[in-house]
Order: structure tokens, then sequence, then C-alpha cells
């Protein structure tokens, strides 16, 4: 048994060891994830995401502009606003999901680690495996539950020790218990809040570093949004986490870090743009938040 062999996919998913890939030629060379340190302040946190003054565009429509800010490791960030102020947009520049949209243009630099995500150099099948992303509808393949967390993996070349890398996928996404021996029925035999946890362990088997949510529990019952909730706090430690969220009491549990999006109306040319209003611990954006648009919104007399 080589080296490589005695590894077991436990250990990498953990990020102890490297996985055995072959390294792409622009994939960034990334330290390994160490657990964090309790509490959300990111004075000593490495910065994941730093977002230089992006402006999104599709056509000729800007749907963001003049966004900066920082996303720091281990931390879980959530992006409200209003319905159209761009949370959706700036959650998909961040893993290169909007590049398929007609019309799409980016301004400005997303630096993920120091590399500049779109640059010419960026890889974006390796983006989108270090940097996975939930949707608000859970989306199971009609395939297996096994398949469904194997299919990545299988697609990425990571196929050694499979069935660890998958146990160890559901284990993570806290659903194990619930479907270890069902492994071979269909994903879409799964509730809602499971089919959810099911996409996080599809998300999670191929060693990402940021877990993107877009509203991951909107679509589902107060239970299965609790153990949503429950998970992303145990999956705090292994990965940065940026979630989209309607639900102000949602982004007070989960969040270390918030990120207030608003819309500026140009009354003369009836455009609408999202721009970042104010990010920072997420007690202070709620409790003492420095722009009065951020207290009407929190207040919820705007929204
Ligand atoms: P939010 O998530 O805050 O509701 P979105 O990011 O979905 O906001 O939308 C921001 C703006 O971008 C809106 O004006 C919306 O109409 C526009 N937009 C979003 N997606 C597309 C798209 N695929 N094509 C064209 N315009 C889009």
């Amino acid at each position: 048994m080589t080296d490589q062999e005695s590894r077991t996919a436990s250990q990498i998913i953990r990020g102890e060891m490297p996985a055995g890939r072959v390294r792409l030629r622009t994939e960034p060379v990334l330290p390994v994830i160490r657990p964090a340190v309790n509490g959300g302040g990111t004075e000593t946190r490495p910065v994941v995401f730093d977002i230089r003054d992006m402006a999104v565009f599709y056509g000729s429509n800007r749907a963001l502009v003049g966004t900066t800010l920082k996303i720091h490791r281990n931390l879980v960030t959530a992006v409200i606003g209003p319905s159209g102020c761009g949370k959706s947009t700036f959650i998909r520049s961040l893993n290169r999901m909007n590049d398929s949209i007609p019309g799409f243009r980016l301004e400005g630099q997303v630096l993920y680690h120091g590399h500049d995500l779109y640059g010419s150099r960026a890889n974006r099948v390796e983006v989108r495996r270090r940097i996975g992303m939930v949707f608000q509808k859970p989306n199971p393949f009609p395939k297996s539950i096994y398949d469904n967390v194997a299919w990545a993996a299988r697609n990425l070349s990571m196929r050694a020790r499979l069935d660890d890398r998958v146990e160890e996928a559901l284990r993570q996404a806290a659903l194990w218990d619930e479907v270890k021996n069902r492994l071979k029925t269909s994903g879409l035999s799964l509730s809602g809040g499971q089919a959810q946890r099911l996409c996080i362990a599809r998300t999670i088997a191929v060693e990402p570093d940021v877990v993107l949510m877009d509203e991951p529990a909107s679509a589902l019952d107060p239970i299965a949004t609790s153990r949503i909730e429950d998970l992303m706090r145990e999956m705090r430690p292994r990965y940065t986490i940026v979630i989209v969220t309607h639900n102000m009491q949602q982004a007070t549990r989960v969040s270390d870090q918030t990120a207030f999006f608003s819309v500026l109306t140009d009354s003369k040319t009836d455009t609408r743009t999202g721009v970042l209003i104010e990010h920072g611990p997420t007690q202070q954006i709620f409790e003492d938040p420095h722009d009065p648009r951020t207290q009407a919104y929190v207040t919820g007399r705007i929204g």
C-alpha cells in the first residue's frame, strides 16, 4: 500500500493531510485549515475573500456597485438586505456562478486567498470545488443518496476510498444516522430538510474551503430550519460560510459578521443599484448600526 492509499478520506476531508490529487496548474496553494478559536473577531483570522470595489452588471443593468469588504476564515458571514439589493448577485460572484448568465460582467477585484478569482489564470473548476454552493431549494439529483454525495468527487477524480469520503461528508452534514441503512435509495425520497443536508454533504464531499448558502432554509419548516442552523454552527470550525438570509433572527443566531446591502434608486434614470451599506460584527450591526439605513432595516422600519 502506498503512502497515499494509507491516508483515510476522513483525514483528507478534515484537511489534516493533502489530498492525493494532481494539483491543477492554476490551483491556489492554501494552508491547512486549523480549527477556529471561539469568538467572532476578525483580528487574528486570515482573509479568505478580499473584495475590492466590485461592481456587477447584467447587460446594461448595474446590479451592484462599489462593494468593498473582507471575509475572514472560519466565520459565518450573513448577507442581508431588501429584495433586489444584490444579495444573490454578491454571493454568486464569490464562486463565479454568474459567469454563465448572458451579459454578466464584473468590475473591480475579488481576491481569494490573494488570488484573483476573475484573473485569466483562475481555474473555474477548481474555484467551484474550493468554494461550494448550496441553493435555496434543495436540489438532489435523481440518483441514490450515495451517488449524490459521490457525484462531484467522482467527476473530479477524487475516487480513492470513496466510501469513507461519502460517510464522512454525510456525518459532517448530520445526515449519516438517518440514511446509513438506505444509501442506495433515491435522494429524491428524502424530506426537504434531509434533502438540503444531502446537498450540503454533496458540497463538502469535495473538501471545499468555503460554503456559500443562498437562503438555505427559506423553503424549510421551522424544525428543519433549526437543524440547518445547528449544522452551520457545527461546520464553522472547518469552513468559511457566507449565507444570504431574509430572516433577521436567523442572521443573529448563526452569523459572526453581517453585511447589509440596500438599493439606491436614481429617479432621473429610474434605475436601481445594490450597494453595501455596512459590514461588521453581527451584534454591532443589529444593536448599534452606524448607518441610519441599517438601523431602519434591522428594526423593521423598511424592508
Ligand atoms: P436579491 O438577491 O437581493 O433579491 P439579486 O441579486 O437577485 O437580488 O438581484 C439584483 C438585481 O440584479 C435585480 O435588479 C435583478 O433584477 C438583477 N438580476 C438578478 N439576476 C439577474 C439575471 N440573471 N439577469 C438579469 N438581471 C438579473
